[in-house]
């Protein structure tokens, strides 16, 4: 199994660096895995003047899945657009066709306090949002600012979708269902949105292959409400890019830390990209304190989703949950009076878990 390591900028390296222990553990047991890595991001264009080198583009083509760190900083935010960091992902997502992108949001029973809101409305929490990526009103056309006849500057976005896109993406969440609790909430706004229309009507095509699965539909107002009221009402929620967008952001916060995320962003082939939800946190870059959890749990939704090793998945899994029942917090997750990890000593005890 070949991985490329896209490790990027600010903590993407020192979170990356704890997930590829966990990856050295499994080689010394006998699993037969090579790890490349390549520049992408702000490095890349240090390095290479490109956020996303071709020899990184090729090495990600060849591999079986890709772990990527996380991208961008401050010293980028001047460049011209096409040679930003965030701009060298987007591509990557293009180029791989990666249309279905998983977040779950779970909170881990140890954490429970650690949300914003009630611990009784979170614990237990466990949800999985699949966001549809490489379409709706993010890439339609037209698209632009212009002047109109009557002189005043217009805005236009084009929300569009065809059945094909939709269709995808909706196996993607009755698939997602079947392997949990087989519920899954298609959300749209099919009440003003003749788009969102065409997708509830495709959801419905889709769910005749899947009668073993209860399927719901709700408004995405409704829905951004619900999960701040009763967020465990979901299993699986199904929706287009840009409220998928949002949902998904809410739905991290449920969670308590934007540090304990992962993600993964699969084709149909079934390679894909697993990524820390997070940015590259340039505020805590270099010193040693990030949260190194979501990039390790994004290393098991990649032996989940394309080394199909649920097995090592749910070691690793167990592993974080093992680590967090020791008590073991970095600063972003600890409460006050918590004595604090740094970011190569939760590794290491994840590792150890592992060992156990
Ligand atoms: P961010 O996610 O990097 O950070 C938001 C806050 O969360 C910061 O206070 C940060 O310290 C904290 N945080 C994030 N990850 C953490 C971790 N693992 N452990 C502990 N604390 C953590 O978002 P931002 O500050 O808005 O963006 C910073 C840069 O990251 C920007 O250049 C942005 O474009 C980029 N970005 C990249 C990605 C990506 O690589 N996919 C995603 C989002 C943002």
């Amino acid at each position: 199994m070949k991985i490329a390591v896209l490790a990027g900028d600010g903590i993407g390296p020192e979170i990356v660096a704890e997930a590829l222990k966990v990856l050295a553990l499994f080689k010394s047991e006998g699993l037969d895995i090579e790890t490349t890595a390549a520049d992408v991001g702000g490095i890349a264009v240090d390095h290479h003047g490109d956020p996303l080198p071709e020899a990184t583009l090729k090495l990600c083509q060849m591999s079986d899945a890709i772990l990527f760190g996380s991208i961008g900083g401050p010293q980028y935010d001047t460049l011209p657009r096409e040679l930003r960091p965030e701009r060298g992902l987007l591509r990557l997502r293009k180029e791989l066709d990666l249309f279905a992108n998983l977040r779950p949001a779970r909170v881990f029973p140890q954490l429970s306090g650690a949300s914003t809101l009630k611990p009784e409305v979170v614990a237990g929490l466990d949800i999985m949002i699949v966001r549809e990526l490489t379409g709706d009103i993010y890439f339609g056309h037209p698209r632009g600012i212009a002047v109109n006849a009557a002189g005043l500057r217009v805005g236009t976005n084009t929300m569009v979708y065809d059945e094909e896109e939709i269709r995808r993406v909706a196996h993607w969440g009755f698939q997602a269902a079947r392997a949990r609790r087989r519920e899954l909430c298609s959300v749209d706004k099919m009440n003003v949105l003749e788009a969102t229309q065409l997708w509830r009507d495709v959801v419905v095509e889709v769910s005749a292959e899947y009668p073993d699965v209860k399927l719901t539909h709700m408004l995405v107002d409704n829905a951004a409400m619900q999960l701040v009221r009763n967020p465990k009402q979901f299993d699986v929620i199904v929706t287009g890019n840009l409220f998928g967008d949002i949902l998904s952001d809410e739905a991290s916060m449920l969670t308590g830390s934007i540090g304990m995320l992962p993600s993964a962003s699969l084709n149909a082939a079934g390679l894909g990209l697993f990524e820390p939800i997070h940015g590259s946190a340039p505020d805590i870059a270099g010193r040693g304190i990030a949260n190194p959890l979501a990039q390790i749990l994004s290393l098991a939704m990649m032996f989940q989703y394309s080394l199909r090793r649920a097995d090592l998945a749910q070691r690793v899994e167990r592993a974080v949950e093992g680590v967090l029942e020791q008590g073991l917090r970095t600063a972003d997750i600890a409460t006050k009076g918590e004595t604090v990890s740094s970011t190569s000593e939760m590794g290491d005890a994840v590792v150890a878990a592992l060992r156990a």
